[in-house]
């Protein structure tokens, strides 16, 4: 006899950042779910910095919809009560200004009444353990929320509750069947793929337009590195974690073959650390992963054409810290309230035919 099939009204497959964060609201909403994961060994949360930087660029451009991206930020202070742990960080995010072109560029923007809030005025005093440009830029109302905590908190959490299922399911799967969805002992009322990734490679979401772009980066101790500040010179370093840690990185590989930590990104990573004049300790923490990037830029939010109780939520590509919080509040009023998704993100008429 086989093992019985375990009803649900919702499963949410995969438990990085999107899958957390959409559990999270359905707790809220009291909404009865479970959450299946295989393991946080490749998510891109997981190595993640989690930084929210509202200008972003060589134009130092403002990030899409960031306003209101930065209200949705709450929600960490609500999980940091409920987990009991530190996640969000306010931080000022300091940009190159050493080239005349970037120091006009910044004068320009700051002018502009839109982007005043997010841009203060160009420094030459910063005192910092790392090599800095001698003339910064200050990216204000920045923030940076520890991701790997986060995930790693929530998902003891779920699994004290007896909500999570610790599996790996092929979401090609998926049957229909009585007016549920079937899949790996599961029926469930509905089915929210939460991914990232790995949701590029199913046949399911396939004909999405997908990216998928390889980071890796470096985390470590330094010491004496304020932890209310982030410095970027071509690559990011900034505080993470509790203590002393910080983050490095990270490398943008559009062609990949592995999403392990590989020998040129770990060549170019030292190199950075070399402009910054860190020693970088020989064992570092070598991080990798591929970021749910998407062609159009747009996160994937919405429901699939031909199973209509099969949701994606996806594509937070390199911003799912602030993109996260408005995908999920976007996609449970989709399910729940019948309210239309945001035009923008979701998923309908974006499959290529
Ligand atoms: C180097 C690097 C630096 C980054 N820095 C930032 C940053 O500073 N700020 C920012 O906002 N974003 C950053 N990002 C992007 C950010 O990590 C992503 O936008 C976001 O974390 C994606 O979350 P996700 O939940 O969609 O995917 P993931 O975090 O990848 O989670 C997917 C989960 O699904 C699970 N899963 C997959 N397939 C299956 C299956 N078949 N069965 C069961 N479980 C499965 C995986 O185990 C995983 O736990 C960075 C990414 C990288 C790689």
């Amino acid at each position: 006899m086989g093992s019985p099939t375990q009803q649900v009204d919702a499963l949410i497959l995969g438990q990085g950042l999107a899958g957390t964060l959409l559990s999270f609201r359905m707790l809220q909403a009291g909404i009865d779910h479970v959450v299946v994961d295989r393991g946080h060994k490749r998510a891109s949360s997981n190595v993640a910095a989690g930084i929210v930087n509202p200008v972003t660029g060589r134009r130092f451009v403002k990030a899409w919809k960031i306003n209101e991206l930065i209200q949705g930020l709450a929600i960490y202070e609500d999980l940091e009560r409920l987990l009991h742990v530190k996640l969000i960080n306010q931080i000022t995010v300091y940009r190159d200004l050493s080239e005349v072109s970037a120091l006009n560029q910044w004068d320009m923007r700051r002018n502009d009444k839109t982007y005043s809030a997010y841009m203060g005025k160009p420094r030459t005093d910063l005192q910092l353990p790392v090599r800095a440009p001698e003339r910064v830029g200050p990216t204000l109302e920045a923030a940076q929320v520890n991701l790997r905590e986060l995930i790693s908190n929530y998902r003891s959490f779920l699994r004290e509750k007896g909500y999570l299922i610790e599996a790996d399911i092929n979401i090609d799967e998926v049957t229909q069947q009585g007016g549920r969805l079937r899949v790996g002992g599961f029926a469930a009322r509905r089915i929210i793929d939460c991914t990232g990734a790995a949701a590029m490679f199913s046949n399911t979401w396939s004909k999405l337009p997908w990216r998928g772009t390889k980071g890796e980066a470096f985390r470590f101790s330094l010491k004496d590195m304020p932890r209310d500040l982030a410095l970027k010179v071509k690559h990011f370093i900034c505080p993470i974690g509790e203590g002393d840690e910080v983050w490095l990185g990270a490398t943008n590989e559009d062609y990949f073959e592995l999403d392990t930590p590989s020998l040129a990104g770990e060549e170019r990573l030292r190199e950075q650390a070399a402009a910054f004049e860190i020693a970088v300790p020989r064992h570092v923490e070598h991080l990798a992963a591929v970021r749910p990037t998407v062609k159009d830029r747009r996160p994937l939010v919405g429901q699939h054409p031909t199973i209509s109780r099969l949701w994606l939520c996806n594509g937070l590509g390199t911003k799912g810290t602030s993109l996260g919080p408005y995908c999920t509040a976007n996609l449970l009023q989709a399910m729940q309230l019948k309210k239309t998704i945001d035009p923008e993100i979701d998923i309908a008429n974006r499959f290529s035919v």
